[in-house]
């Protein structure tokens, strides 16, 4: 059987981390690292997600600012809001929570953060940085699974890793934190012939597709670590459940490690979003 990786025990270890950084920004500067959280519409599953960061920061310690706009809100008062956080002294970590209602411009909205304060880590320049290999804000699901990936592999260099998914939220980045880790990385995605021979040759497969089960034990190296970044919501029995991008009974026989879902990749992605935002806060030490 696999070794299970828990992602809430390790994203509990990592928001003690936070908590002291909080604690001493607070006592050797008299600074409160505080996170604006925006949220713009109705969507069920971005109210979870940011009623779950909220919990959490104040759990830190941290200053947490809600922003909850309308379904009407336009793009201009969206930059309004953005333009007022980037001039706050007192907010360190900005977050719009994606997706936007169709009438907004991400790609607009992610350009107006302050790179400093992109807590997201998913500005431009922030993404320029982590491809040149500097130091950057980099995005928390895919740091979250590298904090994954060294608790069993201490040393990634020479591994090989297939990364199923090339979204700029996690596959690339993913793909990008892993060749600085010296692996040798390959992409798959929607249009790549015979991602399962690519599986089968990897040490290391992260699943981050959002296709229900598409990775099962046939696609799996005997003892290769798999992290599971899908979110998939399915019915059973009238119950409403999360299940990820691999087949969790059938590929935990075979592999080597494993990471469940719920429990996995999500708890870790909002504890890496926090320490984006105390790193956001040290820097911007005057
Ligand atoms: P996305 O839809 O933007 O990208 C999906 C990628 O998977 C695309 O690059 C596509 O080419 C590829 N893909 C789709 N079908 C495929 C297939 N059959 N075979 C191979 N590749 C395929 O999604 P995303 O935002 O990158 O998220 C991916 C999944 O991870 C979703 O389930 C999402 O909910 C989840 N997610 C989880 C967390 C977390 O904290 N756990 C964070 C972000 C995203």
């Amino acid at each position: 059987m696999a070794q299970l990786i828990d992602g809430k025990q390790l994203s509990n270890q990592v928001l003690q981390e936070v908590a002291s950084e909080v604690e001493q920004l607070r006592a050797e500067h008299d600074v409160v690292p505080t996170l604006a959280v925006v949220l713009v519409g109705e969507d069920p599953a971005s109210q979870v997600y940011v009623r779950n960061k909220v919990k959490r920061a104040k759990e830190t310690g941290m200053g947490s600012i809600e922003h909850r706009l309308g379904t009407a809100t336009t793009q201009g008062d969206l930059n309004q809001l953005i333009d007022q956080l980037n001039n706050d002294p007192q907010v360190h970590g900005i977050l719009v929570q994606l997706p936007l209602p169709s009438h907004l411009d991400e790609e607009q909205v992610i350009a107006a953060i302050n790179p400093a304060k992109d807590v997201d880590g998913f500005h431009p320049v922030n993404v320029g940085a982590l491809a040149a290999g500097q130091a950057s804000l980099v995005p928390c699901t895919p740091q979250g699974c590298m904090i994954m990936l060294r608790q069993v592999h201490p040393d990634l260099s020479g591994k090989n890793a297939v990364v199923v998914g090339r979204s700029n939220i996690v596959g690339k980045p993913m793909a990008a934190l892993l060749l600085q880790a010296n692996c040798t990385v390959t992409i798959a995605h929607s249009r790549t012939k015979d991602i399962e021979s690519l599986c089968r040759n990897a040490d290391i497969v992260i699943a981050a597709a959002g296709r229900m089960e598409l990775i099962n034990a046939d696609w799996i190296r005997p003892g290769a670590t798999v992290i599971d970044v899908g979110i998939n919501a399915i019915e059973v029995d009238g119950k409403r459940k999360l299940v990820g991008d691999v087949a969790f009974d059938s590929v935990s026989e075979i592999a080597g490690a494993i990471t469940p879902v719920p429990g996995g990749v999500g708890p870790m992605t909002i504890a890496c979003l926090l320490l984006n935002t105390t790193r956001a806060a040290r820097r911007q030490l005057a």
